[in-house]
């Protein structure tokens, strides 16, 4: 028999899953601040949408190519990994950009991966539909270069789905004790309502945390939100959406369709005697009213 050169460690599934980067506090800032903030640095013209053409059969944002390896390798080479980098400030999920872009350059793409799942758990959602011009490409100090801004939301995009191709789960923090070890608190029963990115981001970062008895509840037949019924499949594919929502399920996330707010009766109430112990709202003011809640307890929440 030939002698056993090399040998996988038991654990190498674990070696090799998912476990992202971890924060036990929130890095988010709010929109309107992100908008006052991006205004110091960023290069292009802030878009009119008043004076917008009508988009009704107007195809001009079909990505007609992404990335190939060749030219996300050129792309993030030619990044400066600037110290004060202005796109990184301009970006709502302050996603640490020129990490990324320099992991990509490394051809370590995984690594990659890494870093935009564990600030944005829709990091390739972001990367195929962020309007980047206006976030972190619009204030790329090589923005006045003759070949332009850094192309970052092609490179997310590259990086993650290089990612989704290796079919690679994501794992509970081994760092963590046992769920039976953790603390009480991290046991309640917590209800996400809706299944758009709202919930899937805000139950990524909570089962990342240790919170083990999470469910969505989302009164439509399919997941996605807002990301399945009103963005093009041209644009973001449901397949996309589905992986994010497949990364989120591997921490042990529950969604239920079919039920949501007023549906068969739900509401804030009947989730209270089921013993839920919190409620994130991830649903719009709209569907939220539309659903018989006051516009008081709106305000409340
Ligand atoms: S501002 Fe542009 S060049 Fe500088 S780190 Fe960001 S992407 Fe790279």
């Amino acid at each position: 028999m030939a002698p056993v050169l090399s040998k996988d460690p038991v654990d190498i599934e674990n070696i090799l899953g998912l476990n992202p980067r971890m924060q036990n506090y929130a890095a988010l800032r709010s929109t309107s601040s992100k908008k006052l903030d991006k205004k110091h640095w960023k290069r292009n013209a802030d878009k009119d949408c008043s004076a917008c053409p009508k988009l009704e059969n107007n195809f001009d944002d079909i990505k007609h190519t992404t990335l190939s390896e060749r030219g996300a390798l050129r792309e993030a080479m030619r990044c400066l990994k600037c110290a004060d980098a202005p796109c990184q400030k301009s970006c709502p999920t302050n996603l640490d950009i020129k990490s990324f872009i320099t992991s990509i350059a490394n051809k370590n793409y995984y690594g990659a991966a890494k870093m935009i799942f564990s600030d944005n758990p829709l990091g390739l959602t972001c990367g195929m539909v962020c309007p980047t011009s206006d976030l972190c490409v619009g204030g790329c100090n090589l923005y006045a270069t003759e070949e332009g801004p850094i192309n970052i939301g092609g490179l997310q995009q590259f990086a993650t789905e290089v990612f989704k191709a290796m079919n690679i789960p994501q794992i509970r923090n081994p760092s963590l004790p046992l769920p039976e070890d953790m603390p009480k608190a991290y046991s309640a029963k917590i209800a996400l309502l809706g299944a758009g990115p709202a919930s899937i981001s805000c139950a990524s970062f909570l089962a990342r945390l240790g919170y083990s008895d999470i469910t969505i509840f989302e009164k439509q037949e399919y997941v996605g939100g807002l990301s399945t019924s009103e963005i093009p499949q041209f644009r973001l594919p449901y397949d996309v959406v589905n992986f994010e929502i497949e990364l989120m399920k591997d921490l042990g996330v529950k969604v239920i369709c079919g039920k949501g707010l007023s549906v068969n009766g739900m509401n804030l109430s009947t989730l209270k005697e089921e013993g839920y112990k919190a409620v994130f709202i991830g649903i719009d003011k709209a569907s939220f009213l539309a659903s018989g809640m006051g516009l008081d307890l709106y305000l409340q929440i």
